[in-house]
């Protein structure tokens, strides 16, 4: 029997939380994304705020093993860590993958963040075992029950993008945020990559790709490591994957321009290709 996977967004802004009237819908809480298997095998992406209700979920089956997967550790990808209830309860058991930000290990980037001078609560008050992985692009993920690839991404700093699938085979989802698709206004995107991309997203089911950007927005933003919804749409489409969430919503848009952003995206979709902006809450079962 080919496994399915249940994938649900509990943030999908970018950059800053946005909490407010404006912003009810599609969330503003940053980025965060669970994937789960029917054997109960879980992957979490990323720790923007969104973390913190998953984490309270989590914590009432307190015991397993988790595995966080960082595309980055840029503030909006690690703001909810310190708040992920896991991390406070004996026997819990505590992955952590991703990249290296340049000049300083994984590690000591997440203990900084747990520095007493910005967070005060002891590292004596967090029981759970925390083992840090330090990936990189191309490399094959150690997580129990999922099979899990990773990618280079074109972001300041770097990124990694992730594919996933149950172990025994199933659907696939691949995650992709913070990414610039473009060329930067530099000569940063080489068509081996874009290739690479291409076949990395091939044979999808769900594709979350960062879409923070209008196309005057992207204009005047070349280099900061983000994409338009079309330049998305074009990847999902030149890829054939069937399914696109747009991720990694700008701070400064609201419910409103979102609709009309998500409808633009739609409208240069081919046909099979549905499109959708994540929003808070959403879960979409593969
Ligand atoms: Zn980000
Ligand atoms: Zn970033």
């Amino acid at each position: 029997m080919s496994m399915s996977l249940s994938v649900t967004f509990w943030g999908t802004r970018g950059t800053i939380p946005t909490p407010g009237a404006g912003t009810v819908r599609y969330g503003g809480n940053t980025a965060c994304v669970s994937v789960r298997d029917q054997r109960g095998h879980t992957a979490i992406l990323d720790a923007g705020t969104g973390i913190r209700a998953l984490g309270q979920l989590l914590g009432a089956q307190p015991g397993g093993r988790l595995d966080l997967l960082l595309s980055h550790v840029h503030w909006d990808h690690i703001q909810g860590l310190p708040f992920f209830e896991p991390m406070y309860q004996h026997g819990q058991d505590i992955h952590i993958h991703g990249p290296a930000p340049s000049g300083v290990s994984l590690q000591e980037v997440l203990e900084r963040q747990l520095d007493g001078a910005v967070y005060p609560v002891p590292r004596t008050a967090r029981p759970a075992r925390l083992t840090v992985h330090e990936t990189s692009p191309g490399a094959s993920l150690d997580v129990p029950g999922l099979k899990v690839r990773s990618i280079a991404l074109s972001h300041p700093g770097g990124a990694l993008g992730y594919r996933l699938e149950p172990a025994d085979g199933g659907a696939v989802v691949a995650y992709l945020t913070d990414n610039e698709l473009g060329s930067g206004g530099a000569d940063r995107v080489s068509s081996a990559w874009r290739r690479e991309l291409e076949e990395f997203v091939r044979g999808t089911e769900l594709l979350i790709h960062d879409a923070m950007y209008t196309p005057a927005l992207l204009a005047d933003r070349p280099g900061w490591g983000h994409s338009s919804a079309l330049e998305a749409v074009a990847l999902a489409a030149s890829a054939g994957v069937p399914r696109l969430a747009l991720f990694h919503h700008e701070p400064d848009h609201d419910d409103g321009q979102l609709d009309e952003l998500v409808g633009t995206a739609r409208a240069a979709a081919p046909p099979g290709l549905t499109v959708t902006a994540a929003h808070e809450g959403w879960t979409v079962n593969l």
